[in-house]
Order: C-alpha cells, then structure tokens, then sequence
C-alpha cells in the first residue's frame, strides 16, 4: 500500500463515499488542498448499493425545509451533472422530469394521497405549491406507454422534477474530478486515531499521519467511531442507526420503462432494478430469499409481463439514518474545525452537498438551509 506523498493539506475529508466525494470536489473547486482518506469496508459502503433515485417526492412529510432542501437538489442536479460530465467524460445517464411510486390496492392510494395532501398544504402554507401530485390507474398507463400495467395498480403519486441516474458512474465523475483538479483520493486509507496539537488536527492513519487544520468527517456508520476520536473520554453523541435495504437486479430486458418508479427502475442497459426494503438488521447486509420474494411479487403486481424475467443478482447495503430521518451537518461543539456530515439520500442532496457545505467548512456563514440539521436537535 502507498504511503501519502503529503503530508498537510488544507481540509482532511474522512470517507470517500458520495457524501465525502461531493463536499471534498467543492473543497477543490474554492482552490483547497484536500485529500479523502477512504477505507475499504465490506459493511460501510451505502454509496456501492443503492438505488440511483434522485427524489424529493414524499420527502419531508413532516419537516419543510428538508421537503425544500430535497426539492433544490433535484432542481440543481441537471447543473452539477453536466458540469461532472463535462469534466469527467463520463456519462451518468441521468434522467429527469418523471418519478412515480406506484400504488397497489385502495390502502396505499389512500395514505400516499393523503400524504401528498400535507406536503400540498404545508407548501401552500407558505404561499408555494408543491410539484408532486397524484395519478389514476388509467394516467399510470399513459405514462408508461405499452408494457400493460398490472390490475392491482390503483395509481401513483407523480413528481415532474424526480429522476435516476446511474449511482456508481456518478460516484466514479465525481472522484474523477476531484482528482483531476488536484485533490488526493487515498484509496484503503482507515483513520485510526485523531489528535490536535497547536493549529493542526493530526490524523494516525494506515498509510501515514496527515495533518490538516479542518477535518471533515464524511464516513456514514464511521462517523461515531471518528467522533469518539476527538474526545474519547466524553464521546460527542452522533445519533445515526443502520437500516438495510435489500434490492434485486433481473437479466436485460428489451426497453420498457423510461423513468423510474421508485421501486423498480429499468437501467440504460436493459436490467430491471427491483427495491427496495427497510429493515432493522443491526449491521447484518445478507440477502434472504423470503424478501426477494416479496421485492419481485410486488414489480409483477405492478408489470405481470416482469414474471417471465430471471433476477441475477441481490445485495443489501445499510442506510445511514439519523433517529429523526434528518441530515447531520455540523460542527462538533468544542471541537472547532471538525465538521461531521451524515445522512440517507446522498446521490439526490449530492448537488447541494458540492454547492453549499464547502464554503461554510472553509470558515463562510453556516447557509440557512442547513441551520435545522444540526446535533444541537438531539439534545432538546
Ligand atoms: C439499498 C440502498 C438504496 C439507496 N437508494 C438511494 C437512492 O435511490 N437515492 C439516494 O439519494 N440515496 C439512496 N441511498 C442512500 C445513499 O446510498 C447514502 O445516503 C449514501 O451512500 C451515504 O453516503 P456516505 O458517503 O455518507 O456513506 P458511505 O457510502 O457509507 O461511505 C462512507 C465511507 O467512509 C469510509 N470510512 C468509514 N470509516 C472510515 C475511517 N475510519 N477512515 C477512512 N474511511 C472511513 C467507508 O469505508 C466508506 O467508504 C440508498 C442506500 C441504500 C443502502
């Protein structure tokens, strides 16, 4: 393994997952010197098994500026992809402008109408409208063109502004760039202790120390253990849980379905991507085959013809979920400098997390966007 070549940098970024990748490539861009440290985990890899979506529909039932918050990253996704792409070569075959989630029988028309109806009332609240609506059996056709939709469908909720993309070429753009503009991407780099002398922060890691006044601690279920770095006496709290999602991947199918429908996705190269569950496992990610079984029961209610398509491939991978479902973006109290960031959603809030999180980690104003989402929360 290669040692580090540097030894300082300006920012320290621990986790290379997209939340590290996207804040670490707008550190580079505001000209810091930056490095990632990432380490290999078979566990910690949320960012190596998702979904691709990127959604705001439904999101922040509860909570309006994280309804916004997931609404503005959507809207400044086609932005940032293009520049990555550019920049990159890379093409992250994204698609935005139609997402649905499909609902099957009366119960679940009726809870997803009624969800979209307090997202509607919340906005309208504020003199805004909300872009999510809901859709018909027969408006559900419409949209997906030929392939027959299965009778159990009663509808769908519908965003004009959600998409997909795909998650692992976007996480490849985005390191790409990153290191194309001079940051260092320290690949099976684990961080194993932190220290602080006079100015600097100083981290022991498997490939050498590393010094840097700022540090920002991007490493999804990592985070706690970093955390208790800093302090190990009186460890700061960061209140993020493991939830699996479990998601199946079919043989390549002839074209069907141009956008996605939450749980079911058709890729640019034919597969059928089929998900996903929330499940408390710990840090269990096996598969079982009683939830593949309900994962592909469910795509055929939605397209019976689906029932003739062999599924490949299955994996699970562990969100990173607060207790409350909202981001983390704060720097920890008395340790200035060291700024943990953690949440689920992170291929859909990525444009965000690359505009507006790296000026404020240089020393700008912590934005206002992201003044709810801080640690402080947990303790009221
Ligand atoms: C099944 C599933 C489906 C999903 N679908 C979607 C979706 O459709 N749309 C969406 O927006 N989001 C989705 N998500 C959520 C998204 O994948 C996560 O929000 C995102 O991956 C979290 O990224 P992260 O960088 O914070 O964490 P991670 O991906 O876990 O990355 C953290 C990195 O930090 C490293 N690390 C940990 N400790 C250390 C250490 N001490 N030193 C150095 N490195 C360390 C780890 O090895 C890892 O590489 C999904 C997640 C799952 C599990």
């Amino acid at each position: 393994m290669s040692s580090l070549h540097l030894k300082k940098y300006d920012v320290c970024v621990i986790g290379g997952g997209y939340m590290g990748s996207a804040v670490a490539l707008g550190l580079v861009n505001l000209g810091a010197r930056v490095l990632v440290a990432d380490k290999i985990s078979n566990i910690q890899k949320a960012s190596k098994a998702n979904f691709g979506l990127v959604w705001s529909q439904s999101k922040g039932i509860n909570h309006r500026p994280y309804s916004l918050w997931s609404q503005n990253a959507v809207r400044a996704t086609r932005d940032f992809v293009k520049s990555l792409e550019e920049e990159s070569t890379i093409d992250v075959e994204l698609r935005l402008g139609k997402g649905m989630i499909a609902c099957l029988g009366d119960k679940e028309l009726e809870e997803k109408t009624q969800v979209i109806k307090r997202l509607h009332r919340a906005a309208a609240s504020h003199g805004e409208e909300h872009p999510s609506q809901m859709l018909d059996h027969k408006e559900v056709q419409e949209l997906v063109g030929k392939i027959p939709l299965g009778e159990a469908v009663t509808g769908a909720s519908f965003s004009p502004i959600d998409g997909d993309l795909n998650p692992l070429l976007f996480l490849k753009a985005m390191r790409k760039v990153f290191q194309k503009k001079g940051g260092i991407f320290a690949h099976g780099c684990t961080v194993q202790a932190i220290e602080k002398n006079k100015e600097n922060f100083v981290l022991a890691t498997t490939q050498g120390k590393i010094e840097a006044p700022r540090i920002v601690m991007a490493a999804g279920h990592g985070n706690v253990d970093l955390a208790a770095m800093l302090d190990p006496n009186n460890p700061p709290e960061i209140p993020i849980v493991p939830e699996k999602g479990q998601l199946l991947v079919t043989e390549r199918v002839k074209p069907f379905l141009s956008f996605p429908m939450s749980g079911l996705r058709q890729t640019e190269c034919g597969t059928v991507m089929i998900g996903t569950t929330q499940e408390d496992t710990g840090f269990d990610v096996s598969t079982t085959v009683s939830v593949a079984a309900r994962l592909s029961n469910r795509a055929i209610q939605i397209f019976p013809s689906l029932s003739n398509t062999r599924i490949v491939r299955s994996w699970g991978g562990l969100r990173v979920l607060t207790s409350d479902g909202l981001p983390i973006y704060d720097e920890i109290k008395g340790h200035p400098n060291a700024f943990v960031l953690a949440t689920h959603s992170c291929v859909t809030l990525a444009s965000l997390h690359f505009s507006l999180l790296p000026p404020w980690i240089m020393g700008k104003e912590k934005p206002k966007e992201i003044q709810p989402f801080n640690l402080e929360r947990f303790h009221v």
